[in-house]
């Protein structure tokens, strides 16, 4: 692309900025200790501001009126938006071939965001999708940027609650979630390890975690594709995209979106029930409202996911 037409991307971009639609929905699961934020984020609403000079905050904070070379993966984007967390239209960047992005050079260039363990994967939960991995933490304790790169956001957003995305130089971004703090700004720099916030329990949360993302182009992938949570470290050094790694994800989003339920027969108990539809007795009995000492009755409708 000219100069020019960047020049003019950004202008545009500038001038129309995408006003983020919410919607609200009570038709969610119950406390589990995690997040019950839903992919709500991205109807743009397509009104017009007035064009505002944006001026930065401090000589370590860029953005595109000053020089799109600052930009983290503008070349890829082709934009810089700090109100509009993930831009759910941007689906058909990607269709070609196997791209290998590079994560890591050496020790210090990647960080995970906390020491938590692991207590909610990526992947089809409570009948949507979970679009990042839930990471145990006290509030207060430090979230730390996994790679360097630029904030994108910082906000408050009702399902994320306070919300920091960091768009890297390989084009990934990540977001932390349910923040009791942030302390960085848009267009901040950051190294990996530096602390973006503090952890907490706001937005749709029910108690204190971090929800990490790692996305690409918008896409989510599985942050567990990316670190070994559990070591405390980088899979691998590299890391490859290709239109594979979201079809998978659209599967699932699939069959996520699908209530199904079982029919009580003669026989059927509830771990039975659970097995045969690969989760869990204490799931059904969340998803059920019973217990699991509860007696099914025959012809009763279980919903199992
Ligand atoms: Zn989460």
């Amino acid at each position: 692309m000219k100069l020019t037409a960047i020049l003019l991307t950004a202008a545009l971009w500038g001038a129309v900025r995408p006003v983020m639609a919410q919607t609200d929905s009570l038709d969610h699961g119950g406390p589990e200790g995690l997040d019950i934020y839903e992919e709500l984020l991205m109807e743009d609403g397509g009104s017009v501001d007035p064009v505002v000079p944006r001026i930065a905050i401090s000589p370590l904070v860029w953005d595109v009126n000053d020089s799109l070379s600052y930009i983290p993966g503008y070349d890829m984007y082709c934009h810089w938006n700090t109100d509009v967390i993930f831009d759910r239209g941007n689906t058909a960047r990607f269709v070609h071939d196997t791209l290998r992005l590079v994560l890591s050079q050496q020790d210090c260039d990647h960080a995970i965001p906390c020491d938590g363990k692991l207590n909610s994967p990526f992947g089809p939960r409570r009948g949507r999708m979970h679009y990042g991995i839930d990471l145990e933490l006290e509030t207060g304790d430090p979230v730390k940027s996994a790679f360097a790169g630029m904030v994108r956001i910082s906000k408050y957003n009702k399902s994320f609650g306070h919300v920091v995305v960091v768009r890297h130089q390989n084009g990934l971004e990540t977001l932390y979630a349910h923040l009791s703090k942030r302390m960085v700004e848009p267009g901040q720099m950051v190294e990996a390890g530096d602390v973006l916030g503090l952890g907490g329990n706001t937005g749709r949360s029910y108690g204190s975690h971090l929800h990490f993302e790692v996305r690409f182009l918008d896409q989510p992938i599985d942050p567990s594709l990316v670190f070994d949570i559990e070591k405390g470290q980088l899979k691998a050094h590299t890391f490859d995209i290709h239109k594979g790694t979201f079809a998978t994800i659209a599967a699932a989003k699939a069959t996520a979106g699908t209530r199904r339920y079982h029919v009580v027969r003669s026989g059927d108990t509830l771990s039975a029930i659970a097995r045969r539809n690969g989760t869990s007795v204490s799931s059904l009995c969340r998803l059920n409202g019973i217990s699991a000492s509860s007696t099914l009755r025959l012809g009763q409708r279980v919903r199992v996911n």
